[in-house]
């Protein structure tokens, strides 16, 4: 599972992520206020109870933050302002407590999907990708035959090679058994951080946290 240098060698320019000021309400009360700057390769927890706002934030930064709310505050990768921009022209990538593989896809297939168009070497990026994680070979598998952990593994590699500029992670390893969690947040944490990518963690978990690495804020 050693990374490849090459791979990650375009994706050197990262950028830090500011949560500028930012302060979101609901029917005229504060639901959470944060100002926080995410440098390249830093994760940010934010942990709190349930309906503390957490999944607020993070449709907030995504860009599909539900009109009931009300946000004040910038979001800035560097110096380029993406919180007027639609969701699909910031850059975020995310990734969820489940894997979202598409069934109609093989493993291979859901890699290339998150391609960037203009990649030529397409096959070979996947072939890459797939070592990378321990999963040499696995390209024409139908994701159903994957363990839980092998499609967290491709769902994450398919992050990456969507080269997003900042990533958001909603629980990511709820779902995983003990035994797997630990192995899939050391990876997860050392991919982003060898990427030079800003990213913020959501989580019940102090582990997450911990094996993160980065600061941590409690909402609530
Ligand atoms: P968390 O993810 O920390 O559990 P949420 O961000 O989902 O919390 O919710 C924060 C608060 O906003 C809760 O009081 C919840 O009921 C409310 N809420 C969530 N989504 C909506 C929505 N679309 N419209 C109105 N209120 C919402
Ligand atoms: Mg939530």
């Amino acid at each position: 599972m050693t990374a490849n240098a090459d791979f990650h060698t375009h994706q050197l320019h990262t950028k830090q992520l500011h949560i500028k000021q930012l302060t979101i309400s609901l029917h005229g009360e504060t639901l959470l206020a944060i100002d926080s700057v995410i440098q390249p390769g830093e994760v940010l927890t934010v942990m709190g109870p349930s309906g503390s706002g957490k999944s607020t934030l993070l449709a907030y930064l995504a860009g599909f933050l539900s009109p009931a709310f009300k946000a004040q505050g910038q979001l800035f990768l560097d110096d380029q302002r993406l919180d007027n921009l639609p969701a699909e022209k910031r850059g975020i990538g995310l990734l969820f407590q489940d894997p979202l593989l598409f069934p109609h896809l093989s493993v291979g297939g859901n890699l290339r999907f998150g391609l960037p168009r203009q990649i030529h070497d397409k096959r070979q990026q996947v072939t890459q990708a797939l070592e990378q994680v321990g999963l040499a070979g696995f390209e024409a598998r139908d994701p159903a035959t994957l363990s839980g952990g092998q499609q967290a593994r491709v769902a994450l590699m398919r992050l990456l090679l969507s080269k997003p500029r900042a990533v958001l992670l909603d629980e990511p390893f709820s779902k995983l058994d003990t035994a797997l969690r630990q192995e899939m947040r050391t990876l997860v944490f050392s991919q982003l951080h060898e990427a030079g990518l800003p990213a913020l963690l959501v989580t019940h978990d102090h582990a997450d946290a911990k094996t993160a690495g980065g600061p941590v804020i409690e909402l609530g």
